[in-house]
């Protein structure tokens, strides 16, 4: 099968550092003019010499976002539907090796979560669990897809990867959208921060977005955490999967997330810093490479950050957060990773029409014969 593995092994032994090297203030500066950029205008807008022309790329950027998406954000929640884990993953708060409290919804109480963040009046939900297929089945997911659409018109699944036949199940529950990423691009990385379990399968995480593309699904929302490794060279592949995605599955609506590491249980440290301006700078590039590509960004962002991303390309945002398993019922419960923005949906929209920016609660309802 043709996969975007192909594409990965094109820059494995290509020199970053030689090619930001050769790089002037005018080639960068004659890319932002450009209507269309190569990978290699993408890459050299992600370069060091490209950090002194973050406002003609933030002017471009916004340009871009408002004549394609106009001033309207997409408000989301998430909902962790279970926190059961059998991998490894040394930045993540649900390491099966961490101790805490595991627990999965019961069908009741995903009604009365669905119930709590249906009444701030959001529609799209991203429904989350740990990679378990043991405690949490595609069937259990299924399950709680069907409670959840009485409740949605929008259900977005971050999950474990599945196989192309079980995203054709939970498509055919309900759900119409795929959030997964890769963590790191970097294979050798890879290896290192998925000691064990399923997840140590580069190739079968790295394809589960196509395989829900062939199954159907109406978005995609790929992205690499931010902190694992160089970030210049992840953001520079998260771009060409988007880029690759789109391109094969143009029926797909196409995002990346940009998301920072969090402080969570098992503190594992970030291997580099990604400051504000390095992110923007990602964010801008991602812009101008892909001017119809959706851009989330969660609230691992402060309030100040995010109110400033707003006009810098960004289409999706979570609002009335909470990263614990049934977490808005039990609030003793413990999250995935602490949030740097707590504010409520009503609050988002607030600060979104203050900015001159129009909420989005639904933007799409899936019709399925019953
Ligand atoms: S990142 Fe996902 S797969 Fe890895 S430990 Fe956390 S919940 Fe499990």
């Amino acid at each position: 099968m043709v996969s975007f593995i192909d594409e990965i092994l094109k820059y494995q032994e290509f020199d970053y550092a030689a090619f930001f090297n050769q790089l002037t203030d005018a080639d960068v500066q004659r890319i932002i003019q450009k209507d269309r950029l190569s990978v290699f205008d993408y890459l050299s807008l992600l370069s060091p010499v490209a950090e002194r022309h973050l406002e003609a790329m933030a002017q471009k950027a916004h340009r871009l976002t408002t004549q394609h998406f106009g001033k309207t954000m997409l408000l989301f929640t998430p909902m962790y539907l279970a926190n059961y884990c059998v991998n490894q993953c040394l930045y993540c708060g649900f390491n099966v090796k961490n101790k805490l409290q595991r627990k999965k919804l019961t069908m009741d109480e995903v009604a009365a979560e669905a119930a709590i963040v249906a009444a701030t009046g959001l529609k799209h939900l991203l429904i989350l669990t740990g990679e378990s297929s043991q405690q949490t089945p595609v069937s259990y997911i299924e399950e709680c897809i069907h409670v959840l659409k009485k409740y949605f018109s929008c259900i977005g699944i971050e999950v474990y990867p599945l196989s192309e036949e079980e995203y054709r199940q939970v498509i055919a529950a309900g759900a119409d959208g795929l959030t997964i990423y890769q963590e790191v691009y970097d294979q050798e990385t890879y290896s290192e921060l998925h000691p064990a379990g399923p997840k140590r399968n580069y190739q079968y995480r790295l394809d589960a977005p196509e395989r829900a593309c062939k199954a159907g699904i109406r978005t995609v929302n790929i992205g690499a955490l931010l902190g694992l490794n160089d970030w210049r060279t992840e953001a520079f592949l998260s771009g060409l999967h988007a880029d690759y995605l789109q391109r094969k599955y143009p029926e797909v609506e196409v995002s990346i997330s940009p998301p920072r590491m969090r402080p969570h249980i098992g503190g594992y440290p970030p291997k580099v810093i990604v400051n504000d301006k390095n992110l923007v700078q990602y964010m801008l590039a991602y812009r101008l490479f892909m001017p119809r590509g959706g851009l989330t960004v969660s609230t691992r962002e402060s309030a100040e950050l995010r109110d400033r991303l707003v006009k810098l390309g960004v289409t999706k945002m979570s609002a009335g957060v909470c990263t614990a398993v049934g977490g808005r019922a039990d609030t003793e419960s413990v999250g995935q990773f602490e949030i740097s923005d707590d504010r409520s949906v009503r609050e988002m929209a607030s600060m979104l029409y203050a900015n001159g920016y129009q909420p989005v609660y639904k933007d799409w309802q899936v019709l399925i014969d019953e």
